[in-house]
């Protein structure tokens, strides 16, 4: 038996999900003029008002894109161009455009959260900060970047990738100029992602096309996609609160298990202001490429946190930029639990867990 504690990677989807998908997958082009147009179109209007009404937006605000990593790209590369103000906490859909932008000034971090800052004082082309962090689980200060923000006339973007469908989101009243979701980690399917975007200040369109989806995403919309995510989302906010506690408790078991069990292992999830299903850790003196493997040789799927490519983690720069030192950054370990999480799966991990970082630290470290 598996068990599988990586659902801020992606979250097997939902049924709801899967029967929307499949009864809606003979749709065709919801922008023909004719009979097939027609219905595949209402069934697109009905997601998106459905996900409007959840989120508390516009129908006209819902943008449908194919991942979350879109959603920001087509927001970062749509406003800046100028000055750009950010977190360097973010994940790399965020960070790589910001990058590729030119000007960007980075806000200071103080512990898991962005901390001073006083450089959304001055205006920017974009402001982008994240509601929650991937790695840590650590809630960001979104309010107030918008409100600071905005004083000046800067739009923000907010990637809340990690925090729609888990805790409470109005886009309305997030203030936010943009906001990126993506249906996969919320049980919905792996080719949906969601762009909020007022209707002024809108991003610049990035990719040229047929003109759907307001310029903002040219290109044929797959209609089962949008009808799954919803269907994912009206679940996922329907249990919400239900799960957040009993999520809550899963995780605090396994931390305090974990503690009790290993020495010298440093949290990297902070205590409060934290999503419910994250607990991030180091064990110092292992690699954490070992304590995955070793893992999952138990049976146990987790991950370092961290962008992985090609299967190569690279040491996280999220606890670099928190100012985790090195030997303690390549020891990290992040458990998420989820949906299909359950006791089991706590007790999975405590069976192993002092034998695994025993192992590991007697592999020492590489290099
Ligand atoms: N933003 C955050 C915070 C994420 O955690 C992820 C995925 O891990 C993404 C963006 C990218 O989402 P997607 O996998 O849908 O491209």
């Amino acid at each position: 038996m598996r068990h599988f504690l990586d659902h801020a990677a992606t979250s097997p989807m939902r049924q709801v999900a899967v029967d929307a998908w499949v009864e809606h997958s003979g749709l065709l082009n919801p922008g023909g003029q004719y009979t097939s147009g027609r219905a595949a179109r209402r069934v697109l209007d009905d997601a998106r008002e459905l996900i409007a009404a959840l989120l508390d937006a516009d129908p006209v605000e819902v943008i449908f894109t194919a991942s979350g990593t879109e959603a920001n790209n087509l927001a970062v590369s749509g406003f800046a161009g100028g000055r750009v103000v950010a977190s360097p906490l973010e994940h790399p859909s965020v960070l790589e455009p910001v990058k590729a932008s030119g000007a960007v000034e980075w806000l200071p971090v103080a512990g898991a959260r962005v901390g001073d800052l006083s450089a959304l004082d001055q205006p920017a082309s974009l402001a982008t900060c994240m509601w929650a962090n991937n790695e840590t689980g650590a809630l960001q200060p979104v309010d107030e970047v918008v409100a600071r923000a905005q004083a000046v006339g800067t739009p923000v973007h907010i990637d809340a990738v990690q925090v729609v469908g888990h805790l409470p989101v109005s886009f309305r009243s997030s203030g936010a100029t943009t906001l990126a979701a993506s249906a996969h980690k919320f049980g919905g399917p792996r080719s949906g992602g969601l762009l909020l975007a007022r209707r002024s200040p809108a991003p610049a369109p990035v990719l040229h096309g047929g003109g759907q989806e307001r310029g903002i995403r040219p290109g044929t919309i797959d209609v089962a996609t949008a009808a799954a995510t919803a269907a994912a989302l009206e679940e996922a906010v329907g249990e919400m609160d239900a799960e957040a506690t009993r999520l809550a408790g899963l995780r605090d078991r396994l931390r305090d298990g974990i503690l009790a069990r290993v020495d010298d292992v440093v949290v990297h999830t902070p205590p409060e202001g934290v999503l419910p299903g994250h607990l991030h850790l180091s064990f110092p003196g292992a690699e954490g490429d070992s304590l995955i493997m070793l893992l999952d040789a138990a049976g146990i799927d987790a991950s370092t946190g961290s962008a992985c490519a090609s299967g190569v983690n690279r040491a996280s720069h999220v606890l670099l930029a928190m100012g985790v030192e090195e030997q303690v950054v390549r020891g990290a370990v992040r458990f998420t639990l989820g949906r299909t999480s359950t006791d089991a799966d706590v007790d999975a991990v405590l069976a192993v867990i002092g034998d695994v970082v025993a192992r590991a630290r007697l592999a020492g470290m590489a290099g």
